[in-house]
């Protein structure tokens, strides 16, 4: 069986068509985070499947203070729009320096900018972002940056939703967690990445576990049969029923 074209995925198929190919490269990411406010970045990567993949080695996270990047004195990293208007823009000086910095040291694969108007993350994205090596993620505040910083130095634009935001950083933490989460060696069980919604172009179907009884609400017999064929067909019968319902596009897509 192949697996999807995810870092999780190539790594699997690796081990099928190359059994005795060993050790297998290990895949490592580098994010580098610019941000004004890197405090609001911090906790999310301090818990949970980000912290772990941090800890394991397998990520690296680096986190930069766009103040610390600027040249005037006041470490002031907006001004007035030409034209005028409402709202702040962000200047080019610091974001340069420190993307010339960064890319001074190392290639990246992509130099992210998270804004509303970028490409919608979808998990077929993330698939693919899960096997580089070195990203940047420039979270945008006030109106956005000027845009001289995307025509120059940004190679990719992702938008998390149809909605506004009042900076990138939870955008950058919502890729950064739909990218780690798919590296192998991060969750425990891999597969179970890929048995997520989305994945399959279908949505995940009902789970449930232990009482099988609780208060008269019974877990569907099939799954206690232990009858492993019956129960993985009982599992893609309802995902596809739950798809279907839900998010009949996906089925259209595929
Ligand atoms: N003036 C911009 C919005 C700026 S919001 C516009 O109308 O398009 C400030 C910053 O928040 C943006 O620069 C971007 O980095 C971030 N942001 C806002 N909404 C976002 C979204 N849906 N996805 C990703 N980033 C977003």
């Amino acid at each position: 069986m192949f697996y999807h074209i995810t870092a999780i995925g190539v790594y699997r198929n690796l081990k099928l068509i190359l059994p005795t190919f060993a050790p297998y490269k290990i895949i490592k990411m580098r994010i580098d985070i610019i941000t004004v406010l890197p405090e609001l970045l911090r906790s999310p990567f301090e818990a949970s499947i980000m912290k772990r993949a941090i800890d394991k080695g397998i990520v690296e996270v680096h986190i930069h203070n766009l103040r610390d990047y600027t040249t005037n004195k006041q470490k002031s990293v907006d001004d007035y729009p030409f034209g005028g208007g409402a709202g702040m823009v962000m200047t080019v000086q610091p974001i340069d320096a420190c993307i010339t910095h960064l890319k001074s040291e190392r290639t990246y694969d992509e130099i992210i900018y998270m804004s509303p108007d970028g490409e919608t993350l979808n998990q077929k994205m993330a698939n693919t972002m899960s096997m580089y090596e070195n990203i940047i993620i420039l979270c945008g505040h006030y109106k956005g940056v000027d845009q001289r910083v995307r025509d120059h130095f940004i190679t990719k634009e992702i938008s998390i939703g149809d909605y506004v935001l009042s900076g990138g950083e939870l955008g950058a933490l919502v890729l950064s967690d739909a990218l780690i989460r798919l590296i192998p060696g991060v969750l425990s069980d891999e597969t179970s990445a890929l048995t997520d919604s989305f994945q399959d172009g279908l949505l995940s179907g009902p789970i449930y576990t232990r009482p099988a009884d609780y208060k008269g609400w019974k877990v569907p017999d099939v799954l206690l049969s232990g009858h492993f064929a019956k129960i993985d067909k009982w599992r893609e019968d309802t995902a596809y029923e739950h798809t279907k319902n839900r998010r009949p596009d996906l089925l259209e897509e595929s």
